[in-house]
């Protein structure tokens, strides 16, 4: 699959077999190989005319693509799958999921496919996916497609959250297909190229316990660890150390996203990944005002996915996870279940620990705070901004500058003045580091109705420039710009309760 298995792959060497026609780019198959029992070999529909919206260059130079041929007709047919290397064997995978809490035996790609998977400029396997590809055998009732405005939004979400650091697939590119996607209106279709350190998920594992077939499940687990968790092969207990390095990364991502108000929306169960990487962003959202109860998909009527729940249904999922992997635990049922109550146990600590690690920073508290200091003075001031419905972004930007002194735009937030002003005269005693802060502390994020209206512009009036902006602003969300004051501000008041979908 490398291209010099002989040599060492440096960005140089990258750059200097950076493919420039289709039979130049390096797709290799290991999961089609490794696992023919999850992958079913497929093609991608016709596109009728593909034309190229938005291409993220700076990720193709990593994956050691060049951008200008990817712009070539012959680049734009590989965004959309009509055309592929040589050798290449893209398949829709198979998997299982828990959706809201209900099994179902058999989701896998229903308008996805894997084409392949590429050695990155720092040697690391990357997929290359499509969404909204067309029909699969996977697809029940669905149309297979995907429309501009959706692929659009998990471009720039996803972009939005890999500036931040939170680990997450990656965005090549977002093709018009030239195709008509019917919704509630006639929409235009779009393939989204999607880039992911894999596509394995909790899911996955379920699809392969339910077959019975205990090889199959053991195979999966050894190529996750392989590509993911190799020193897991090298512990006395390899899948219990793949569990456990599992629960590690996602206690770590959930963490992030809470500690940046960001809101999956649908976290199901084929929705979490082995890598630790976020995944689907679909009718995900970024908070404003600070409330554990943020829901926005239109179908989570019951909550289970609102923000204050993620951890607790990461947790669920990872259960899910451990049983799936009960026979690989230990010959012995009962020891099994045992020794996956034991690694379970765990995830509570690290997310804990996770979170108030990034709490302190976003609160800029020198090392020599006591812990139990640093959790009350979080306690108060979330009710603070919860009672106040505050927006959470804004708030703790301007702490940064109440840091260097200057407390009158975090307090002019708050309705209890006299709350605030107990609360930042205890914190400003504490010497907070305001340049630590200005570095965990965005400026920018996602907002809904910039997203909504740069989607809007591209969708209905095929005018992308406002996206454009919105991606400059949001892959440096921690950089104050001068021009940029008003990609920072909540919402206006009448742009009202901001719902998502699902599918779309
Ligand atoms: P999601 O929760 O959006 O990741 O999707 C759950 C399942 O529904 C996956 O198996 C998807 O492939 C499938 N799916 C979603 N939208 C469509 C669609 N328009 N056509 C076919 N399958 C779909
Ligand atoms: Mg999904």
């Amino acid at each position: 699959m490398t291209r010099h298995s002989s040599e060492l792959i440096t960005p140089r060497t990258v750059e200097a077999v950076h493919a420039r026609s289709l039979d130049t780019v390096a797709l290799g198959n290991s999961f089609a190989r490794e696992l023919p029992e999850l992958s079913l070999s497929w093609q991608a529909d016709h596109a009728c005319d593909p034309r190229l919206l938005v291409l993220n260059e700076a990720l193709a130079a990593e994956l050691g693509l060049d951008a200008a041929w990817l712009r070539t007709p012959e680049g734009t047919c590989l965004l959309v799958g009509v055309a592929v290397p040589e050798g290449a064997t893209p398949v829709a995978q198979a998997y299982a999921g828990h959706q809201f809490g209900g099994y179902n035996p058999r989701l896998g790609d229903g308008r996805a496919l894997l084409l392949g998977e590429l050695v990155d400029a720092a040697g690391h396997t990357r997929d290359l996916h499509l969404k909204g590809s067309g029909r699969t055998p996977f697809s029940r009732g669905g149309d297979g497609l995907a429309a501009v405005g959706p692929m659009l939004r998990e471009y720039v979400i996803s972009e939005a959250m890999h500036a931040l650091g939170i680990p997450t697939t990656r965005a090549l590119a977002v093709t018009a297909t030239g195709e008509q996607v019917l919704r509630e209106t006639v929409l235009p279709g779009a393939v989204l190229a999607r880039v992911a350190s894999s596509h394995l998920r909790v899911g996955s594992f379920q699809y392969a316990r339910a077959t019975g077939d205990l090889a199959l499940l053991r195979r999966l687990a050894d190529h996750a660890i392989a590509r993911h968790y190799p020193d897991a092969a090298r512990a006395d207990r390899p899948y219990v150390a793949l569990l456990d390095a599992v629960l590690t990364a996602q206690a770590e991502l959930v963490a992030r996203w809470m500690l940046v108000g960001f809101v999956h929306g649908v976290m199901n169960t084929d929705n979490m990944t082995i890598s630790g990487e976020t995944i689907d962003y679909g009718p995900c959202a970024f908070m404003d005002a600070f409330d554990p109860a943020t829901v926005f998909s239109s179908i989570d009527e019951g909550g289970r996915y609102a923000y204050g729940n993620q951890p607790a249904v990461a947790q669920w999922n990872l259960t899910r996870l451990a049983e799936a992997l009960l026979p690989l635990l230990h010959d012995d049922e009962q020891q099994a279940v045992a020794v996956a109550q034991e690694a379970l146990g765990a995830f509570a600590g690290r997310f804990d620990a996770a979170w108030k690690a990034g709490m302190r920073t976003k609160l800029g508290l020198p090392a020599d705070v006591d812990q139990a200091v640093a959790t009350e003075l979080t306690t108060d001031l979330l009710t603070l901004l919860r009672d106040g419905h505050v927006d959470y972004t804004s708030f703790f930007r301007a702490l940064g500058a109440a840091a260097r002194g200057d407390v009158e735009t975090a307090r002019s937030l708050v309705l209890d003045l006299a709350g605030i002003d107990a609360w930042t005269s205890r914190w400003r005693a504490l010497r907070p580091n305001a340049e630590v802060m200005d570095r965990v502390n965005p400026v920018y994020i996602a907002r809904n109705h910039l997203v909504e209206e740069a989607l809007t512009a591209a969708s209905d009036d095929g005018d992308l420039e406002p996206m454009h902006r919105l991606v400059t602003a949001l892959t440096e969300p921690f950089t104050e710009r001068p021009g940029l004051e008003r990609y920072a501000e909540p919402a206006p008041t009448d742009f009202g309760r901001y719902r998502t979908f699902c599918g779309t």
